[in-house]
């Protein structure tokens, strides 16, 4: 497998980082994940535009990452996953120096580590729908920005898989947010309903692709907070992420989401996603 490493290509044994990276002392880095299908990467603008983001939220010292989709298509190339699903990872650090808080000088290099693998969509997920739990975030307050910075997702996380379920979903004060690596949807008296974009959420990639699809199938949706004695009267929950697509919740705390099975408007906007996915790998839209 071959990965990318500040300008150059190497086999991914030969990869190494410093111990003084500040991403490995602090947290201190951004990163993305894009999807591939069949060689086509899927939104890569908007992925390299919320980098740029986070990186001025950061005050990194470059702030223009454009140029890593080329370096995804290469890595997508070199690895020979033209065919089927696949995924780019994408890391931006601070670079390496001594361990201070403050930031290094402004010359010190940021760290820029790709690498791209194969990947298999979970089917029995988007057929059956999944199991969720709810848990408290306990997440800084800017959740907008995509940092390295996991631990409470993780954390999180791996609660839901200790409880059989597949994903949990942070709440704070009362708002059902987001899930760990997913936004989430609520389906609410025929409207499609997502918490707003705010330093609360990650503003999801997939969450803009999916509200696109609503307006364009004339599916009535509202931007605005889900609280959570709302969800025992949800007809449809849904997980949206890049690896998630679009996946419907069965359960949520052991109870029942609506007919316990995956809804009708989370199937619709699934096929819809999936069509969408085919047009853009026509058409090669970045
Ligand atoms: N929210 C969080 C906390 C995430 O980590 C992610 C993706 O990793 C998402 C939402 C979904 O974002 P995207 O659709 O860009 O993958």
């Amino acid at each position: 497998m071959v990965g990318y490493l500040n300008g150059s290509y190497l086999p991914r044994e030969q990869i190494a980082i410093s111990p003084d990276d500040r991403g490995f002392l602090f947290s201190d880095g951004l990163y993305e994940v894009i999807r591939s299908y069949d060689g086509t990467l899927f939104q890569a603008q908007a992925h390299l535009d919320r980098l740029n983001y986070g990186a001025q939220a950061l005050r990194l010292n470059t702030v223009d990452f454009r140029y890593l989709i080329d370096v995804a298509q290469e890595l997508i190339q070199r690895n020979h996953l033209n065919q089927g699903d696949a995924t780019v990872y994408l890391q931006v650090t601070r670079g390496i120096a001594p361990r201070t808080h403050r930031f290094p000088c402004p010359e010190t290099p940021l760290t820029i580590y790709a690498t791209a693998s194969s990947f298999s969509p979970k089917n029995a997920a988007f057929e059956d729908g999944i199991s969720v739990i709810l848990f408290p975030d306990q997440r800084w307050a800017r959740c907008d920005i995509k940092t390295v910075s996991l631990i409470a997702n993780v954390l999180a996380h791996q609660q839901a898989r200790d409880y059989g379920a597949s994903e949990a979903i942070f709440v704070r004060d009362g708002v059902a947010l987001e899930g760990t690596h997913s936004n989430f949807f609520g389906v609410f008296k025929g409207t499609v309903v997502t918490a707003p974009k705010t330093n609360y959420i990650l503003g999801g990639i997939t969450r803009q692709v999916v509200l696109d699809l609503c307006k364009d199938l004339s599916i009535p949706f509202q931007e605005r907070p889900i609280l959570e004695p709302e969800l025992q009267h949800a007809e449809e929950l849904m997980v949206i992420g890049t690896i998630t697509e679009i996946t419907p919740i069965v359960t949520i705390d052991n109870e029942k989401v609506g007919s316990g099975r995956p809804g009708t408007i989370t199937r619709r906007l699934h096929k819809a996603f999936r069509e969408f996915v085919t047009s853009t790998k026509k058409t090669g839209a970045p």
